[in-house]
């Protein structure tokens, strides 16, 4: 994607109709989304094409099996994914099935004109034959002079009348290629794999089969009705097929594609084949071809027989589509292997979506409404936070190269490091502060400052977790588009006034897996459980006098704020009846901001010795329950006066 260029074209692979959709699948389609969602964002004329690959011997035999035609099998898994696409709110502007008529005819027209131009010709393969992969294999390739190279299943000798595609006279042009464009193939080091395989030579591709039918017929032109196209050749097209290619041209302005977006496994297809049969038919090259890696869980590889394949749809409905998509590009560099787990799936979701973002939007509504009635105006944020503002406009300038270079989770980590700038500016000027002390102005600049920086990180992060922007955006009363990201990014300026709303937690805090864990871990968790069984104490009786010499009181917190530097203080101001002001410090601060507290009451044990916490007096405790899934304050059921024992 360059920033230049007005037409985006955005592709996924085209998925294979012998296989359900998996994480892997989800994790090329998000991505391809996130980048198709900015590139709108950012004012540009885009196109996002995703689909599904149909034919191919595979495929005949799995229809068969089920005692179904060809069709009505592609008819049923293209549905599936489709149908998971549009559950996922993925918003691509066309599917393309390789079965459409459309896309035979640019599958034709594109091999009629290769032929024309002499790179097609016809000939005898002899070779390795792997059904399950549908490719062949030289001899050095096998392992044990007999199994595929890739999945170890048998192959079987193949002699067929068969046409060839000349690869071997693109060698040349590919490398120059290469060398010409350095970020052609995404990341480097898969570039640099493919460079040294065109290096070390390539030989001419068989592109057509006559033993099976279940593919799309070579054109009449050339009279050959025994053979039908191979497979990759077939579903490489459908990039310019889908854009009108060989039949109306519609909309052929957005060739040559700015992204395919692959598997690693898929990557030589896309990144030797597929630009060698564009040279042959004189088209541009696409911009970027970018391979991403794949996905273990709890750091095994998937697979069926083991059960512990991640279905992308489970994720999403048990912890929110938004979050799996953040998770998912957040967790890993492009193009290295991720792993899922539901530990790092909880963690992300707490701690930089609950405790950074959705913390910080309750603290704007919270203050916002408490000191301003809702009404926030960025006319004092220059005169009081410009310090701030540069060190938010340095990283966002920046911010959008991660994107163009694939790297989306610099890209997420730097929007992070934006919100923290916003959640210590509270902590530094302290707003509450500034209003005991009259500083109106001030403080209203300091909620100004987040509030537009809510709004900045917001807008960019709209394309990662739309549904959830949403909420963020209606509550800030903004409107993400264009204009409002010209405005606010492009040009750096500041909003204008904005009445916020209330809006409920955004990310609750998920306190253990909500996913029933794959089998091994699972026996894992069971065992565990039953150690923490037998840890239990046997019961300890005391008298009633015991009990009472204990003091415990109902307080409210009139103050609440974060202790600098700790991770798990905060600082609360008590009124305890005939104390109005007691000083107490608690360990609560993962689980409730200062804002929250503020009013409310707890169940205070007043006669605890005093002691020092991070050079800080602290004269009582607090009550509270703590389990597996978090902590919560011990409050009295009604509202009670200050200072009411409780026995
Ligand atoms: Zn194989």
């Amino acid at each position: 994607m360059e920033e230049t260029c007005k037409n985006v074209y955005i592709t996924t692979p085209i998925y294979y109709v012998n296989d359900v959709a998996h994480i892997g699948h989800a994790y090329t389609t998000i991505i391809a989304d996130m980048l198709a969602r900015y590139s709108r964002l950012t004012g540009h004329n885009t196109y996002f094409l995703t689909g599904t690959d149909e034919h191919g011997q595979k495929i005949a035999q799995s229809a068969e099996a089920r005692g179904r035609t060809p069709k009505e099998y592609a008819d049923e898994v293209s549905g599936k994914f489709r149908a998971l696409w549009d559950n996922f709110d993925i918003s691509y502007d066309k599917f393309i099935r390789t079965t459409d008529e459309q896309h035979k005819l640019g599958a034709q027209k594109a091999f009629e004109k290769m032929y024309n131009k002499g790179d097609i010709y016809k000939g005898e393969y002899e070779g390795f034959y792997c059904v399950s992969c549908e490719t062949f294999f030289t001899e050095k390739q096998l392992i044990d002079e007999q199994f595929c190279p890739d999945c170890g299943r048998p192959t079987s000798i193949v002699k067929e009348e068969s046409f060839f595609f000349k690869l071997s006279a693109y060698e040349d042009k590919l490398l120059k290629w290469y060398e010409e464009n350095e970020d052609c193939i995404l990341p480097r080091s898969k570039k640099n794999e493919i460079v040294n395989f065109v290096k070390s030579g390539l030989r001419d591709l068989s592109i057509s089969r006559t033993s099976f039918e279940w593919g799309v017929k070579l054109p009449e032109s050339i009279n050959e009705p025994k053979h039908v196209m191979y497979v990759w050749l077939d579903a490489l097209i459908n990039y310019i097929s889908a854009l009108g290619y060989g039949s109306n041209e519609e909309k052929f302005e957005f060739w040559p594609a700015s992204i395919h977006l692959v598997g690693k496994d898929i990557l030589r297809f896309h990144a030797i084949y597929w630009p060698a049969f564009l040279m042959s038919l004189e088209l541009p090259l696409p911009k970027h071809i970018a391979a991403h890696g794949w996905w273990t869980r709890d750091g095994e590889k998937m697979s069926k027989s083991k059960g512990n394949v991640v279905d992308p749809k489970q994720v999403a409905d048990a912890y929110g589509l938004d979050a799996f998509r953040y998770f998912m590009l957040r967790e890993v560099p492009f193009g290295q292997d991720g792993d899922f787990s539901q530990k790092a799936l909880i963690d992300r979701i707490n701690s930089d979506l609950g405790n950074d973002l959705g913390n910080l939007l309750n603290r704007i509504s919270g203050m916002s409404g408490k000191y301003f009635d809702f009404k926030v105006s960025s006319i004092d944020v220059e005169k009081f936070h410009k310090k701030e503002l540069d060190e938010v406009n340095k990283i966002l300038e920046n911010v959008e190269d991660f994107i163009f270079n694939m790297q989306i989770n610099r890209f997420l980590e730097d929007l992070w490091k934006v919100l923290t700038i916003a959640n210590k500016a509270i902590g530094d000027y302290e707003p509450w502060s500034k209003m005991k002390e009259g500083k109106t102005e001030e403080a209203m600049a300091l909620v100004a400052l987040i509030t537009n920086i809510m709004a900045k990180v917001s807008i960019l992060l709209q394309p990662v977790m739309p549904e959830k922007i949403e909420k963020i955006a209606t509550s800030l009363g903004i409107h993400i588009n264009t204009e409002l990201y010209n405005k606010l990014i492009v040009n750096k300026e500041l909003l204008n006034d904005v009445t916020i709303t209330k809006v409920d937690q955004l990310f609750p805090r998920v306190e253990e897996p909500l996913i029933e864990q794959a089998p091994e871990t699972k026996k894992d968790k069971a065992e565990s459980e039953k150690k923490s069984d037998k840890q239990e104490e046997p019961d300890n009786l005391i008298t009633i006098d015991k009990f009472f010499e204990t003091t415990i009181k109902v307080g409210t917190i009139v103050e609440a704020e974060e202790v600098p530097k700790s991770k798990k203080l905060l600082k609360l101001q008590v009124d305890l009846g005939e104390d109005k002001n007691r000083q107490i410090l608690a360990g609560i601060k993962e689980f409730y901001s200062p804002i929250d507290l503020i009013g409310t009451q707890a169940c205070v044990v007043a006669n605890l010795k005093p002691a020092k916490l991070m050079g800080m007096l602290s004269e009582g405790m607090l009550l509270a329950a703590k389990d597996e899934n978090g902590l919560c304050l011990v409050r009295p059921e009604k509202t009670k006066i200050s200072g009411t024992k409780i026995s």
